[in-house]
């Protein structure tokens, strides 16, 4: 798929997924998820209600219909159907009419951003409230009441919670997780950006030759979703070496990633390995025990080191977790780059390997081969590519790449000592094995 025809796909998947109300559980998530295998075989767990997960229990699953606060006259200020912000997530069944003054503590605005609906859930005490606009406000408090208040909402205890899952077969046991969420009803940064570029990936590693890891792709409510997943599932920890949390990688502002835990990951080195390709300056973020799942995937008896690459971190920008993150905050192209950057990140960690010269001591005879300059003695040993050397071979990438030949060194950091660009560290490695020189540790 081209560039052009790419971001028209992304555009659609984007105008399709934002109206649906999704929250922890529930026909949104599903209908998100039945959307998404057009593009990718996602195939769909359900995890029932009161299952303990560690710590947690799966919530019972809520369903929502309809929800609005309405005049005497019957008019509606505020109603579900224009905005499924405009209902605190989880809300309890209410059907009751009131004064202002009697609802008034149940209302959320932001008088920052008056023109905009905040997001508000409560899904660990039941509770309800409504999410307004400073206008929305002050025309409820205008209204000579009472107010007609109706949540018309019902809790599942026989329900369950979705998760949708990709896995691709590597040649290798050991797995890397890629993990986004899908519990956000109508927000487009937070998180639409993070499910479709993550469905895209894997789209594409799906499409693939068989990748060197296996490559497992989650989609879950956030913070349940992991937990119930692992707890359910716990051999996948042992075998997972790393993985992404793809989560605000689509809004207008800077790129950057938020760092694993360790911080020198072999994840954190192949983004930085991926910004460098492109000559783009991350913003770094170091890791931190608040944010989102790799909250839960880094946390002990976990353990799994996660990153993630995003555009406009969440926390970050002025928008987030309101209305005004929509479709006019996000753009497709700005998807894309985030999209790009995964990418090649997914690239780097499954072309990383450590390799083994075949020489039994020494450097090889790079000229018997047809691989060094013939003509020797000039000032700079070093040639760059396609000079002296045979056309498009890059000297320096072979020198270091022999040179750290040793089963030590893996080509992530062949590239970060040797100052190379990986994909040059990667062509030489398949010409070095087909002149028989290395081999794959
Ligand atoms: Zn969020």
């Amino acid at each position: 798929m081209n560039a052009i025809s790419e971001l028209s796909v992304i555009r659609e998947m984007l105008n399709n997924l934002f109206p649906i109300a999704r929250s922890l559980t529930g026909e949104g998530n599903r209908r998100t998820l039945e959307y998404l295998q057009q593009f990718v075989p996602i195939t769909t767990r359900e995890i029932p209600s009161g299952q303990k997960v560690f710590d947690w229990v799966v919530p019972d699953e809520w369903q929502i219909r309809a929800a609005w606060i309405a005049g005497p006259t019957g008019e509606r200020f505020v109603d579900f159907e224009e905005c499924n912000l405009h209902v605190v997530g989880y809300s309890t069944p209410v059907n009751e009419r009131l004064t202002f003054t009697e609802l008034e503590p149940r209302l959320h605005t932001l008088p920052d951003l008056p023109h905009a609906v905040p997001y508000r859930t409560s899904y660990y005490k039941r509770d309800w409230g409504f999410c307004v606009t400073q206008e929305q406000y002050q025309r409820l408090k205008a209204s000579p009441g009472p107010l007609e208040v109706v949540i018309d909402s019902k809790f599942d205890a026989k329900g369950s919670l979705t998760i949708g899952e990709l896995v691709v077969p590597g040649s290798r046991k050991e797995e890397i997780l890629v993990s986004t969420y899908i519990c956000h009803p109508s927000m487009a940064n937070d998180n639409l950006s993070g499910v479709v570029t993550t469905t895209l990936l894997a789209s594409e590693v799906h499409k693939s030759a068989k990748p060197i890891h296996t490559w497992r792709f989650l989609f879950v409510p956030e913070t349940i979703g992991p937990i119930a997943y692992l707890s359910s599932y716990p051999d996948i920890i042992k075998r997972t070496v790393g993985g992404l949390v793809v989560t605000c990688c689509g809004g207008p502002g800077p790129l950057g990633y938020k760092m694993t835990f360790q911080g020198d990951h072999v994840v954190d080195r192949a983004i930085e390995i991926a910004f460098h390709e492109l000559n783009a300056e991350p913003e770094r973020y170091a890791f931190s025990p608040l944010g989102s799942d790799e909250r839960q995937y880094s946390s002990p008896g976990i353990r799994i080191p996660v990153a993630t690459i995003c555009k406009d971190k969440y926390h970050e920008f002025k928008e987030y977790h309101t209305s005004a993150d929509n479709l006019n905050f996000v753009k497709p192209e700005y998807v894309f780059e985030s999209l790009e950057l995964y990418r090649r990140v997914q690239n780097i960690l499954d072309s990383n390997t450590r390799i083994i010269s075949t020489i039994d001591g020494g450097e090889p005879q790079l000229g018997a081969r047809g691989l060094y300059p013939t003509i020797g003695g000039a000032n700079k040993q070093s040639v760059s590519k396609s000079r002296e050397g045979p056309a498009g071979f890059d000297l320096d990438s072979v020198m270091w790449t022999l040179f750290f030949s040793d089963g030590e060194h893996d080509l992530i950091s062949i590239a970060e000592k040797s100052g190379r660009n990986f994909s040059d560290i990667v062509s030489v490695v398949k010409k070095l094995e087909l002149a028989g020189l290395v081999t794959r540790a």
